[in-house]
């Protein structure tokens, strides 16, 4: 029974790390050579808009976006890991905006 219980709590453990090692994934996109971002917001495709970007942060001497207006209402957002896109919660529906490549 003590074993069982060891067993259990290392999987409790390993699992908790590898969570944790999962959340801490940076998947914050980089910055196009041209410096245009295209957006499109996920619960209501339509064309892709162009979106202004606020702030920028260096990373393998590259630029990552930290920070891009909402074409919507013009707040600034910030990246959300999980969702991969940038979310706005400032109007009544929530926004999602994925990074569309430009063609
Ligand atoms: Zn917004």
């Amino acid at each position: 029974m003590g074993r069982r219980q060891t067993m259990q709590e290392k999987y409790k453990i390993q699992m908790k790390a590898y969570r944790k090692k999962k959340m801490k994934v940076d998947n914050t996109p980089f910055l196009p050579a041209s410096e245009k971002v295209y957006v499109m917001n996920t619960l209501d495709p339509t064309d892709k808009i162009k979106a202004e970007v606020l702030k920028t942060k260096e990373k393998d001497h590259r630029l990552t976006i930290t920070s891009l207006a909402c074409p919507k209402c013009g707040e600034p957002m910030s990246w959300d890991s999980k969702w991969e896109a940038f979310t706005c919660l400032k109007h009544e529906k929530k926004a999602i905006f994925e990074i569309v490549k430009e063609e």
